[in-house]
């Protein structure tokens, strides 16, 4: 529903647009070439683009912004992540620790088993995966594979 809204807004933004005046227009053009960048080709082939979207083309822009909202931008990826280097238990632990200390021997990911010296992600659940594993995970949920516990050091107000 929130992309439905985002694109709503878009249109409603894009719309206000054209009831800049020419003078305005020039204004923003200029002080936009001013920056070197060339903003406004790029906003005047956006608009295009929207308006010319399908019903079935919309949908899928609004599927792909809920995608992107429930991914981790790359700051808050890493931020959300401890990492540490894979070392190997010693055996007592394993055996005393099976129960809860499973996925500390293998990676639910991969289900590849941890080599000494892996690159480990843990999340704040205290989950740990292969780095390689979870960040490729959190870069399209935002969730702990095995507890579902959110991945994000806060949930996301702003
Ligand atoms: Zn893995
Ligand atoms: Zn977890």
């Amino acid at each position: 529903m929130a992309g439905i809204a985002e694109v709503l807004l878009a249109l409603e933004r894009l719309e206000q647009d054209e009831e800049l005046t020419y003078e305005q227009l020039l204004v923003l053009e200029t002080s936009l070439v001013l920056n070197g960048l060339n903003f406004h080709d790029q906003h005047r082939a956006m608009r295009l683009d929207i308006d010319n979207m399908t019903y079935e083309e919309l949908l899928a822009l609004e599927e792909r912004m809920g995608t992107v909202s429930t991914a981790l931008p790359e700051e808050t990826l890493s931020e959300c992540l401890k990492t540490s280097i894979y070392q190997s238990t010693p055996m007592e632990d394993a055996t005393t620790n099976l129960e809860g200390g499973k996925d500390d021997i293998k990676c639910s990911i991969c289900q590849e088993d941890y080599v000494v010296g892996d690159e480990m992600g843990r999340l704040q659940c205290e989950h740990g995966y292969h780095m390689s594993c979870i960040h490729q995970w959190l870069s399209m949920k935002n969730w702990c594979p095995i507890c579902k516990a959110s991945a994000s050091p806060s949930p996301p107000s702003s």
